[in-house]
C-alpha cells in the first residue's frame, strides 16, 4: 500500500500535536510526530541515535536528517504492518527545513504527499501557549529563551518550505490564533474535502 501523508506545520505553539490527536480521532489518520520520536528516541536507553541527537537538541540545531526521516519510516512501517488499512498519516513538524524536505523526497518518494496543513498563528500567540504547555510538559524547551530561537529557526527554515508547496498549490492555511474548536471546524472543512 503507497502511504498517503499530510504534513502539519505552524510555529511552536501553533497547534499541530492538539489538531492532529482530534483529525486521528475523526479520520483514518495516524499522527506522527518527528519531535516526539526524537524526543522518545533521546529517552530510549538502549538507542543508537539518542546521543547524536541529545547534543544536537542542546545546541539548538535540527536533528540529522537521517535519524529523523529513519524514525518517520520505522514508525510507518510499523503501522502499515499492524494494519494494512492505516496507511494515512498525519506527519506533524516535518519536513522543518529544505535539507529534510530534500531528504524526504529521496527516501520516501513512494509516499505521496497529498497537501501541507498549515497553522497559522502569531508568534506572540505561540509563545504565549507554549509557556503555558511549558508549566505541566515537562518539555525542557518551553522556556523563554529556547523559544525565541525555534520561532527564528521556524521563520528562518520552515516558512520556505511552506512557501516552497505553495507555489505547488500544496497548501491549506487555517487562522490558527482562534479557539481550539473553531480551528478544528476549518482543519475539518479541510479534511472533509481532500481527506
Ligand atoms: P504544537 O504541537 O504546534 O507545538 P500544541 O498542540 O502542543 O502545539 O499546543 C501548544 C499549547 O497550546 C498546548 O498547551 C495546547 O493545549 C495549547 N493550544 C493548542 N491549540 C490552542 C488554541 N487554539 N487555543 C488555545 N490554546 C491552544
Amino acid at each position: 500500500m503507497t502511504p498517503e501523508v499530510v504534513f502539519v506545520l505552524g510555529g511552536p505553539g501553533a497547534g499541530k500535536g492538539t489538531q492532529c490527536s482530534k483529525i486521528a480521532e475523526y479520520y483514518s489518520y495516524t499522527h506522527l510526530s518527528a519531535g516526539q520520536l526524537l524526543r522518545e528516541e533521546r529517552r530510549r536507553p538502549d538507542s543508537e541515535f539518542g546521543r547524536i541527537v541529545d547534543s544536537c537538541f542542546e545546541r539548538g540545531e535540527f536533528a540529522p536528517v537521517e535519524i529523523t526521516i529513519a524514525l518517520l519510516r520505522r514508525a510507518m512501517e510499523e503501522t502499515m504492518q499492524t494494519d494494512q488499512n492505516k496507511f494515512r498519516f498525519l506527519i506533524d513538524g516535518f519536513p522543518p527545513n529544505q535539507e529534510n524536505l530534500q531528504g524526504w523526497m529521496k527516501v520516501m518518494d513512494k509516499a505521496e504527499v497529498k497537501f501541507v496543513l498549515f497553522l497559522d498563528c502569531s508568534n506572540e500567540v505561540c509563545v504565549r501557549r507554549c509557556l503555558e504547555r511549558g508549566k505541566s510538559s515537562g518539555r525542557d524547551d518551553d522556556n523563554k529563551e529556547s523559544l525565541q530561537r525555534r520561532v527564528r529557526t521556524y521563520l528562518q527554515s520552515t516558512r520556505p518550505v511552506i512557501q516552497q508547496y505553495e507555489e505547488q498549490g500544496k497548501v491549506r492555511t487555517i487562522d490558527a490564533s482562534r479557539s481550539i474548536t473553531e480551528v478544528f471546524s476549518d482543519v475539518k472543512s479541510v479534511f472533509n474535502t481532500e481527506g
